[in-house]
Order: structure tokens, then sequence, then C-alpha cells
């Protein structure tokens, strides 16, 4: 797929072997491709929030707007504070950037020296991959068992003497796309074993994206380890639970010695103005939150019941999205096609490696039953 693009043959050798990232096709050009009206279109694909943006961001945005002559406040004043609070860390234990992902690159840049690894499963966020090799950096990645992080094999990789290059692990938790997650005793033990071999000279990294959906009691707080050690960094987003995906904001929280060697890379000004303000407000949102939660799992307990009668397998997810498996190529190929044509468009995880998958995001109770309604058509002839 990525490969097609022809790159000028004196850039740096490591970018010859990244596939760009390939998002979700935006809504209107998706329509525009098959020559439908976008209005019918639904988009399960980029695990964004269905209920929209939350509306109290929409309206403090509103005002800002006519301040957009301005630059950013580049030192996140009002929303450092705000998180500071929320997570009762000290503000400089903060970064924030444009969207996680810009964080993820911060931080590959940051801690490898080129030819120095990064370790990550197989099937994790395609960012890790681009961020390791755009920084000059190369990856081990792990195939997971049971669809789940495969901890041992981490801890085994890691013993070995010619890993002793690897800089920074990466563990989405839960997983994207595959959902699944690692407990509490599963991440004490992983901290504890990574910590023998390797002390606090490896960064360990938790991508909690979708953290503000999850009530399982045994999803591990890794907050508290962040707190103790040098080591550990936690990643957020706004752009799922808050629906702000459009407007690119996410953070970390670590010990400075993390965030103070981000700073050093971070390109002034990186989060904008309106980006800024809507988070700070989206956090309050309570009313926006528990609705998302709450339609999220609704939509899951649906679909979960309705992949169940027409025999397609699942994981079931900690997250907004439901992977499944048609284990069969073209199988996967028509229901994707038909689903466009119908006006759906879900994620192919082709890039992943996994021809034989989709990724759905769990939209509204009435898009969720749309979905259904196609499947179940296309599965009919
Ligand atoms: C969606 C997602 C992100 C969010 O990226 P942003 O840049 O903040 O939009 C990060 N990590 C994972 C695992 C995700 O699924």
């Amino acid at each position: 797929m990525g490969y097609d693009f022809k790159i000028h043959p004196y850039a740096r050798f490591k970018l010859h072997s990244i596939m760009p990232y390939i998002p979700g096709e935006p809504i209107e050009i998706a329509a525009k491709k098959l020559g439908l009206d976008p209005k019918m279109f639904i988009k399960l694909a980029s695990n964004e929030n269905p209920l929209g943006p939350s509306p109290l961001a929409m309206e403090v945005i509103k005002k800002e707007i006519e301040k957009l002559n301005l630059y950013p406040d580049d030192s996140f004043y009002y929303l450092k504070k705000k998180l500071s609070k929320l997570y009762d860390v000290p503000e400089d234990w903060i970064i924030i950037g444009n969207g996680s992902v810009e964080i993820i690159k911060m931080l590959a840049s940051a801690f490898l020296e080129p030819g120095e690894g990064c370790m990550f499963s197989e099937h994790s966020f395609i960012m890790y991959k681009i961020a390791t090799l755009s920084a000059g950096g190369y990856f081990v990645s792990i195939p997971e068992k049971n669809y789940k992080h495969d901890i041992e094999k981490f801890i085994r990789e890691l013993s070995k003497k010619e890993r002793f290059d690897i800089k920074i692990i990466f563990i989405d938790n839960p997983s994207n796309p595959l959902g699944t997650y690692l407990t509490k005793d599963e991440v004490d033990y992983f901290i504890k074993e990574v910590e023998k071999l390797r002390g606090e000279s490896i960064i360990l990294v938790f991508d909690q994206a979708y953290q503000e959906y999850i009530d399982e009691k045994d999803y591990p707080d890794v907050l508290e380890y962040v707190k103790k050690m040098k080591n550990i960094v936690v990643l957020h987003t706004f752009s799922k639970i808050y629906g702000l995906a459009g407007l690119r904001v996410g953070y970390a929280i670590a010990h400075p010695y993390i965030i103070n060697a981000l700073l050093r890379i971070r390109l002034p000004f990186n989060v904008n103005r309106l980006a800024q303000l809507a988070a700070l407000t989206a956090v309050d949102d309570k009313e926006h939150i528990e609705k998302s939660k709450k339609v999220n799992n609704e939509g899951k307990a649906y679909l979960y019941s309705e992949f169940e009668k027409l025999g397609i397998f699942y994981l079931k997810s900690l997250t907004n999205f439901i992977f499944v498996d048609l284990k069969d190529e073209k199988l996967t190929k028509k229901i994707h096609e038909n689903l466009l044509k119908k006006g759906i468009i879900v994620r192919p995880l082709r890039a992943y490696n996994l021809n034989t998958a989709l990724r759905i995001s769990i939209g509204t109770m009435e898009q969720n039953q749309r979905l259904i309604g196609a499947l179940k058509e296309i599965l009919k002839k």
C-alpha cells in the first residue's frame, strides 16, 4: 500500500522502509469516490466519538476564534493546572502534544540514538513503528499470545545480550487494534521483571488512549508507578471519549527527567488555541463523558450479541471498537467493500498484516443497527 510512494533517493536510508500511516478515509472522500451522498455515510473506522465533540467545548471555542491572530499559550498554563489536579501530579510531570501521536514521536526522537531500538507487540498501534524508524532506530515486534501482549516473551527477548540497545517499550493498554488488555497483576509483574533486568534505564510507555471508557476492576492504574519510578510514561488523548480528534490534543505524564527531555525537542506552539481551550473544557463535561460511555457500553453489548448470532469471531474489547476476524481474506474484502457501497466505513487491517480482520468502531445504536442490517444482507449473498 504505502510503498507505492516514491521518495527521493537521498532521503535518510531508514525512511525507505517506513510505511506511511494510513488513516480511515474521511466520509467526504469515500462518498465522493462512490458518487454517493456524504450524508448517508457513517464512519466506524477511526474510533471517533459517535456523539460528537463535548458540547461545552464546542461552545467555548466559538468565542476563541476572535483571538486566532494571537499565538497559543505555549506554557499550557490552564490545561496543565487542570490535568495536574485531575491526576494529583505536579505540573512539570505533564507534557501536552499535538495528539498523543506527537508525544510518541517525541519519545522515540528523544531517547533513541541511531541504531538503538524499541519493542512492542506485533499488532500494537502502528505509530510506535513509524516513530521508531523515523528516529533512525530499529524495532523488535513480539507476537501476541491469544491476542494479548505476551509479557513473558517481552521479558525473554529483553534478557538477551543483543537487546541491550532497546531503549523504549511501548504497550498500548488496551491494545489497538485488538482491544484486549493487560490486567493489574500482569502489569505489576511486567514492571518488576523489567526492573530486575534493566533497572530504570529502559522507558516503559503505557498508552492508555481508552482509559476513560474502562470500568474493569482489574485494569491497572499505571499512575502509581509513574509517581514512584523515573522510567514510566502514561499516554492519554482527547481524541477518544472527549470527541476532539479533529483538534489534536494528547498528553503524557512522567517523571520530569523524561518530560524535560521531550521539551527539548518539542516544536513551539505545538497545540493550537482552540484545541487547548476545548480540551480544558471537555475534561469537566461530565455529562458528555457519561453519555459517551453509556452509548459505548450499550453498543458493545448489542454488537457482541449480533456477532455471536452471525457466527462472527470477535474479541472482547475494553475500548470503543471491536476487532472481528472473518478468517477468510476474500470474505473480508467483500464485506469491507460492500459495507462501503452501503455507506458504512469500517477499518480493514491489512497495514497490520491482518488480512482477514476488520476493526469496527462502536457507533450510536442507530448506526450499530445499520451496520448489522448491512452485514446480514452481505452475508446472505
Ligand atoms: C487513538 C489512539 C491514540 C490517539 O492518538 P491521538 O494522536 O491522540 O489522536 C493513541 N494511541 C492509541 C493506542 C490509540 O488507539
